[in-house]
């Protein structure tokens, strides 16, 4: 198909993600992807600083997941996971085990962060049910919060343009206002008397980072402080380390910053590389004894049709083995020092306000854009702007960050932050 013929056809047939149907951008036809980059059907390359939704950590088209996907493919590509295992999802289960905190036991699969939120939530609600605490319906969760698209995960998040045709249709939730140096004494005291209320069963967070809320960033004391208090009430905690987990805060896992450990974790994004969509909710021995039973009546009823889909476990087995490598390590802690530092160049702009960074990524907001709304003025001009550069950025609001594949070199960093403080030092001009 020729770059028109892509165009023309797009535009007949398909629907693009979070976007109005008259799109005010074309869409680019991609020929491929390697390494840090993705190629256009013109030729032209651009450098992928979001890891193509947070997912791609080691970079395109991997020939080690490549590989790994053909072997499987060729060996038994998918099979019905009710009353059958098999390795691949064994062995991504053991792996993901050295990386969970000690006191967690079981992970069940799923095909997407949106699921693996709603598989968390159920197994949440589900324990209360199972041990007969029939008034505990109560949840809790952060302003601001993204957790997916589905109908529970977008109960659970913030009440704002992309849920207001769903509002009559989303559970009650409480939220606390995002916690910050400021207003962390009424937030601590909110969230007590929160906890504290018998019919309270869930609190649901992103740990230390919200992600498509704006990069919006809180210390791990305050993470702790919160789980702490909730488990003193036996409330069960959800971290939701969709975008968190595997290496992007500069650990493991984004609750490994903090002493006070979730009952139930949910991954995806990172898990396979950016290769396959796979989910997955783990949970702790509490959870788990709530279901230890042969009866159907405390079972989790609950199932995907690709559940453990065995190309997706075996790709994660070998993202697992890339990412627990020397290399991938020594990657994450030079991004994190990079970002570090060009965060404190940017500290001196005028233009730029709440610079941030945790771990592979860094983040700040463009003063005198206003809005932080997903179609602000801010975006309309960024993102086509980096883009006729061979950038891809795709702003939140009036907030831009960087969120790489940890392959991506010192060289290619300084480009895109060379970029980053052309266009702010172009703004001042004005
Ligand atoms: C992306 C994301 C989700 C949803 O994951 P999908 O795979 O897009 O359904 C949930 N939580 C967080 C924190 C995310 O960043």
């Amino acid at each position: 198909m020729t770059t028109a013929e892509l165009h023309q056809k797009d535009k007949e047939l398909i629907w693009h993600p979070f976007a109005p149907l008259i799109s005010p951008f074309e869409y680019i036809p991609l020929a491929s992807a390697k390494g840090m980059y993705l190629y256009t059907t013109d030729g032209e390359k651009i450098i992928d600083t979001v890891s193509s939704w947070w997912v791609n950590i080691h970079g395109h088209s991997d020939e080690r997941l490549a590989k790994a996907l053909y072997d499987q493919a060729l060996k038994m590509e998918h099979a019905i996971f009710a009353g059958f295992t098999h390795e691949p999802a064994v062995r991504l289960a053991e792996n993901l085990m050295t990386v969970l905190p000690d006191s967690f036991s079981k992970v069940f699969f799923s095909d997407n962060g949106s699921t693996a939120i709603e598989v968390a939530l159920k197994m949440a609600f589900q324990y209360w049910h199972n041990l007969g605490e029939k008034k505990k319906t109560k949840v809790i969760a952060i302003d601001g919060a993204y957790h997916g698209d589905t109908f529970g995960a977008m109960s659970v998040g913030e009440r704002g343009g992309f849920t207001a045709p769903f509002f009559p249709f989303l559970f009650d939730v409480d939220f606390i206002d995002f916690p910050t140096q400021d207003n962390i004494e009424e937030v601590m005291q909110r969230f007590e008397a929160l906890v504290s209320d018998e019919q309270c069963s869930t609190f649901i967070f992103e740990p230390l980072v919200q992600g498509a809320g704006g990069m919006r960033m809180y210390s791990p004391a305050i993470l702790d402080q919160l789980i702490e208090i909730a488990q003193r009430h036996g409330v069960i905690c959800i971290a939701d380390e969709v975008m968190t987990g595997f290496g992007r805060t500069g650990k493991n896992l984004a609750t490994d910053h903090v002493t006070h450990k979730p009952d139930l974790i949910c991954l995806s994004k990172g898990i396979t590389g950016g290769t396959m969509p796979l989910g997955i909710t783990a949970c702790n021995q509490k959870i788990e004894e709530a279901f230890l039973s042969d009866s159907y009546a405390k079972a989790l009823l609950h199932g995907h049709s690709y559940t453990g889909n065995p190309l997706a476990c075996a790709v994660a087995n070998a993202s697992f083995e890339i990412f627990t490598s020397q290399v991938c390590r020594d990657n994450i802690a030079r991004v994190t020092g990079k970002h570090k530092s060009f965060a404190e160049k940017l500290k001196e702009n005028p233009n730029v306000e709440n610079v941030r960074t945790q771990g592979t990524i860094v983040a700040f907001d463009l003063k005198g854009f206003g809005e932080t709304s997903y179609e602000s003025e801010a975006r309309k001009k960024i993102y086509p702007y980096f883009l006729e550069k061979g950038i891809l950025i795709r702003p939140l609001g009036n907030v831009i960050y960087l969120m790489p594949p940890y392959i991506i070199s010192d060289e290619e960093l300084d480009i895109v932050y060379q970029e980053l403080l052309n266009f702010l030092n172009q703004l001042h001009q004005k």
